[in-house]
Order: structure tokens, then sequence, then C-alpha cells
């Protein structure tokens, strides 16, 4: 479907909404994990650093009750990428407190792969920062804290199900992630195609009739002429003294033909015909596979409906006819040569009076009117 730029702009805000939301549900649940630590924390027994530990998680619930806030008012880039800072500085505490048996750190790389998510392509330099940071807290827990510096480890009946929390903690930011990914991908490419969908109606279309412009008439023919293709027929209607339309009912009378004309034409022929404005009053009209005798029969049929027309403009009536010139290509013409037998057709009919068809057939022309 094609989008305007105001469209797709439209688009990516509605996009941007939801992810939105979902930075929001995600600050939500990681407040409602911090208060399970915090549980955690304050059962802990007695020792050296519980005070601390205490005190450490009490902070961490504040700030991220405040990057919920932050999100909540639609400061996401501050809410994403404070959410990763905290949650990576926290990870690496609770490691060195408590979880390194756990193997907590598995859980930077999905805070990092969801701020790669939700700060987007558009966002580089935080990614960057985000990025190295997560990797140099994932290696530090890694490499430099040994187990015999963990205050608190874990008893071993522990050890177990609390990997498998979390994992589990690890597979659903990955889902999650990749799901929200692939949406973002799929927006995008959306409004990428109705964007360009939208410039390429805007190049081929005439703006005040919506019919084809020049261009794709003048594509179908060089494609036609280089495959060797023949028998089709191209007509050039244009309207008749339409100058006096102009003079004597005005600009937008005559505008107001035009269009009435640019309807009719597109109520007489099929959809396999490209129907398009030419310039001023003159239209073309590409006709593929049909015989000389149904070329002029669809003509004719559209130089009555024209000059049958009733139209009023300005509270006077305006009456209009058309004179058509049609030539039937041989193979081997290029498409100036027909273009040029067609508008020979045509002056040949407005020579002859107007308000007619005539195909030139050869060398021959033949009044289809009469
Ligand atoms: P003929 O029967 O020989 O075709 O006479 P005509 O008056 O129709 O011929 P001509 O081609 O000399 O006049 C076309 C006029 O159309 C000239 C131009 O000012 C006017 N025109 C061109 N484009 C537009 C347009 O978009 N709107 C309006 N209102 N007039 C236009
Ligand atoms: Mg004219």
């Amino acid at each position: 479907m094609p989008l305007s730029p105001e469209q797709a702009t439209r688009r990516q805000a509605a996009v941007a909404a939801v992810l939105g939301r979902v930075i929001v549900t995600y600050m939500v649940s990681v407040v409602l994990a911090t208060l399970t630590i915090l549980v955690f924390v304050t059962h802990l027994r007695d020792g050296p650093g519980r005070g601390e530990l205490v005190a450490g998680t009490i902070a961490l619930l504040a700030a991220n009750v405040a990057l919920t806030v932050a999100a909540v008012r639609g400061r996401y880039l501050l809410a994403s990428v404070g959410v990763f800072l905290v949650g990576t500085l926290a990870v690496v505490g609770y490691a060195q407190a408590v979880f390194l048996d756990a193997q907590v750190h598995l859980l930077i790389i999905g805070l990092l792969f969801s701020t790669f998510v939700f700060l987007g392509p558009e966002q580089d330099g935080a990614r960057l920062v985000t990025g190295m940071f997560g990797l140099a807290a994932f290696l530090y827990v890694e490499f430099g804290i040994s187990p015999d510096d963990v205050l608190f480890p874990l008893d071993p009946d522990s050890v177990e199900p609390a990997q498998t929390f979390v994992r589990l903690g690890m597979a659903v930011h990955v889902a999650t992630d990749v799901a929200l990914m692939q949406y973002r991908f799929a927006a995008s490419r959306q409004t990428l195609l109705g964007v360009a969908r939208f410039a390429e109606l805007r190049a081929t279309t005439d703006e005040m009739t919506g019919l084809s412009n020049r261009r794709p008439v003048m594509d179908r023919l060089t494609e036609w002429f280089e495959g060797g293709e023949g028998g089709y027929t191209v007509a050039l209607v244009d309207v008749d003294q339409f100058k006096a339309v102009n003079d004597d009912l005005g600009h937008d009378c005559g505008d107001a033909l035009i269009r009435d004309v640019a309807e009719t034409m597109r109520r007489v022929f099929r959809e396999s015909d490209l129907v398009s404005r030419w310039g001023g009053d003159e239209f073309l009209v590409l006709m593929p596979g049909l015989r000389r005798e149904d070329a002029s029969e669809v003509l004719e049929r559209l130089r009555r409906e024209v000059r049958g027309a009733e139209r009023a403009c300005e509270g006077r009536q305006m009456v209009a006819t058309v004179s058509i010139g049609a030539a039937i290509c041989v193979p081997g013409q290029t498409p100036d040569e027909v273009i040029t037998a067609a508008d020979k057709a045509l002056y040949r009919a407005k020579e002859s009076g107007r308000d007619r068809v005539v195909v030139l057939e050869g060398e021959a022309f033949v009044d289809a009117s009469h």
C-alpha cells in the first residue's frame, strides 16, 4: 500500500508507541524482580557485607522505579540505557555477593540484547557504549571473580535450581527480543515499501486526472519494441477547440472538462489498456491485443460518450467533443514511429472537421466515424 511521507511518519510513531509499551512492561517486571531480590537478601544469614547488600538492593529498587517512571513519561532512551547500566552493575554485584555459582552473568547477555532492540539502529552510539560495557562486565564476572570472594555462596542444593532460573530468564529475554526485532524489521520493511510505492505512483501519475503520465507509456512501448511485439493500437485523443472553453468559461472549467474526459476514458477502456494524459488536452491510450475493428469500435464509443455527456460549469452548459487518431503498430516500428503515426491520424481527424475517429492503416487513413 502506498504511504505518503505523513502516513509513514505516523506509522513509525505507532511502531515506537508499541515498543514504548513493551519497555514500560519490561521495566515493571524488572521492578518486581528487584522486589523479589530484596526479600531474598533480607533473609540471608547475618554476616559481614549483608547490611551493604540490603542497602544496595534498596538503592537498586529506587533506581528501577525511577527508570520505570521515566519510561511511563516516554523517555525511552533514558529508561533503556539506564536499566541496562543499572542492571549490569547489579548483576556484577550479586555475582560477587551471592550468585556466582548460578552463572548469573548470563543475564547480562539478555539485558544487552534487550537494549539493542529497544534502542534501534538510529541510536548506534548508545548501542556501542552499552555493548562495550556489557562485554566488559561479562568478562569481569567470568574471569575476575573467584568463588572464594563470594560473600554468601549458595548452598550446593540451591545451585542447580538457581542456574535453571537464570537460564529461563535468559531464554525469555532472547525470545521476546527476537519477536520484537522481527516486528521492528517487518514494520520498517512495510513502511519502506509503502514510501517507495508512493514515490513511484507520484512519478508515474498525472496529478490532475489521476491517469498515468507519459512515463509508463514510454516504458511499455519500449518494452514491446525490444520484445519485437506489434499489433497493439496507439490512440491519441484530443479535446476539440479546448482553448475556447478556457476562454469562454475560465481555466477552472477547462480543468473540470479535462477531468471529465479522463473519467469517461477510465470507464470506456479496459483494465489492460493503458490510459494516460499526454499533456494539456491530449490523452494517449495503449490497447494491446485488440482487433482493428474492435479498437475502432471502442474509440468510437469514447467519442460518442464525450459528445453525449451533459456537463455544466459556472451555471453554463459545457459541450465538448474529441478527435481521435489511432495507429496499429507493426513489429519493428519504434515507439516514436507509432506515436507519430497516431498523431498523423489525429491531424487528419482535426482537418476533416473534428469530432471523429481516424485510424491509420499502413499508408491509408480510415475514418471510423462514418
Ligand atoms: P484543437 O481542436 O485543434 O485541439 O484546438 P484546441 O483549442 O483544443 O487546441 P490547442 O492545443 O491549441 O489548445 C489547448 C489549450 O489547452 C492550450 C492550453 O492553454 C490549454 N491547456 C493546457 N493544459 C491545460 C490545463 O491543464 N488546464 C486548462 N484549463 N487548460 C490547459
Ligand atoms: Mg485540443
